[in-house]
């Protein structure tokens, strides 16, 4: 069964292949504007929250398959900084302070490049409200 993150993914590449499957009306969409969201500064984002590292990674990235990405689009996306480019057209990534959003694998264009999943019962982000 499809994970909701790969139901997700494939909406969006048939939006980006012109494939718009149940597109509401011009009226409507302008109606469902999305909502401002605050401005955060980087450092403000870390602080709220703790990460329990797992020794396994949740997120494994095939670095050979980003050599040959155009986009480097998981560079600007990850809001925890996670991607770094090489000088050689590479990508380096550390897993231990993701927030778990999945947004890297839904903006991902390399096929393959992006194995993800959550870490392990009593790891990964702990969001702190106090
Ligand atoms: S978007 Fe995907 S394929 Fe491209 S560099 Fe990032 S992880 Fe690699
Ligand atoms: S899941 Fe989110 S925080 Fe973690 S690496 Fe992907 S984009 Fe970054």
């Amino acid at each position: 069964m499809a994970t909701m993150l790969e139901r997700l993914r494939r909406r969006r590449r048939a939006r980006s292949d012109g494939r718009r499957p149940g597109a509401p009306a011009a009226e409507s969409r302008a109606a469902a504007e999305p909502p401002e969201w605050p401005e955060y500064a980087f450092a403000e984002r870390m602080a709220a929250v703790e990460f329990r590292v797992a020794d396994e990674p949740h997120i494994v990235v095939d670095t050979d398959v980003c050599r040959s990405c155009t986009t480097k689009a998981c560079v600007t996306a990850c809001p925890a900084d996670l991607f770094v480019p090489t000088s050689d057209g590479g990508i380096l990534f550390n897993y231990e302070h993701c927030f778990e959003c999945g947004v890297c694998y839904l903006v991902c264009d390399g096929e393959g490049a992006i194995t993800w999943s959550y870490p392990r019962g009593g790891h990964g982000v702990v969001m702190r409200w106090s």
